[in-house]
């Protein structure tokens, strides 16, 4: 018998997943269906989607040759059924404060501080770069990590050795860009670009241990390889049908106002389940029929 949901202990609800006890030393880490656009979380979920981001993340787990958190298989039986396939157990650990990006091209937060200063995180880049340029070698951009409901802000690498020390500074940043760079390779041979991705580590007897998701669409920026051009923003693998709907005339909604966005209509959530079916598909190589899990479409 699995137990239920509400056996265990609650501990914080992030926009997309949300955080249980199972003991001392273990939490159960649920990925739901909400999905964010514009720093909103919208009103209606995507079927699956929270399933569709647990096996991506699974599936890199099991690529990377790096520690990770997993406590479990991925059917463990202390997974409540109504969760299954979208939870993993999880060792708890003791997270290090900050957000380790590492970024391959130039887009986001990194372009904004570009073309004001010619840096991203502080670090010089060259001239003449411009909107999803590829940049010349990856780089490491970490992040603090922002309370609920705030934007996490970008840091110097000298700001991270402040707050976490020089040495767990470097590691941090060799994992990073090592983990990046393994998983851009991984993308690549499927026609896919991984523009950039943010992991969050975690410490246990001082060893380096890669905790939360990893590489899913929502921790990363994935575009199609075919139809990439730097210049012009690329469209979102995952999301674009949700953000055309919601700037587009049919929703009547102002993105620029501080309303909350509309309820989506179910042809553009059917096409945004069926898009993070295909990007892990296509990104793993597997069939999300597999899956464990109640298929719910
Ligand atoms: P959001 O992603 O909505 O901006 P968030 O990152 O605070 O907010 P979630 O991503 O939903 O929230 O929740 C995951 C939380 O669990 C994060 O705070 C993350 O640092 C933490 N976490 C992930 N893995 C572990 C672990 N193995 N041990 C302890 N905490 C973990
Ligand atoms: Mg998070």
């Amino acid at each position: 018998m699995r137990p239920d949901l509400s056996s265990y202990h609650h501990l914080a609800a992030g926009k997309v997943r949300e955080l249980y006890e199972i003991d001392s030393e273990t939490l159960l880490l649920v990925a739901t269906d909400r999905i964010s656009a514009y720093d909103h979380v919208l009103d209606t979920p995507i079927p699956d989607k929270g399933r569709v981001l647990t096996a991506m993340s699974a599936y890199f787990f099991d690529a990377l040759d790096m520690p990770n958190h997993l406590a479990g298989p991925l059917d463990d039986e202390r997974i409540p059924a109504e969760v299954l396939g979208r939870a993993m157990v999880v060792r708890r650990l003791d997270m290090v404060q900050a957000e380790c990006v590492a970024r391959g091209y130039l887009t986001g937060s990194g372009i904004v501080e570009y073309r004001q200063s010619g840096t991203v995180c502080g670090i010089e880049l060259p001239e003449g770069l411009v909107e999803a340029s590829r940049l010349p070698d990856p780089i490491f951009t970490p992040a603090t990590k922002a309370a609920v409901g705030d934007h996490d802000e970008n840091i110097s690498f000298e700001q991270l050795s402040a707050i976490v020390g020089a040495e767990l500074a470097e590691r941090l940043r060799t994992a990073t860009l090592d983990i990046y760079s393994r998983a851009a390779e991984m993308a690549a041979d499927r026609g896919v670009l991984l523009a950039d991705t943010k992991f969050e580590f975690g410490l246990a007897d001082g060893e380096l241990i890669l905790a939360d998701e990893v590489l899913t669409p929502d921790s990363s920026r994935y575009w199609p390889a075919d139809g990439y051009s730097p210049g012009r923003v690329q469209p979102s693998f995952d999301k674009q049908f949700v953000r055309d709907w919601l700037t587009g005339p049919e929703s009547g909604w102002n993105k620029d106002s501080d309303a909350p966005p509309p309820a989506l209509p179910q042809q553009v959530v059917d096409a945004t389940r069926a898009r993070y079916v295909e990007a892990y598909e296509r990104i793993s190589g597997l069939s999300f029929s597999d899956w464990i899990g109640e298929d719910v479409a």
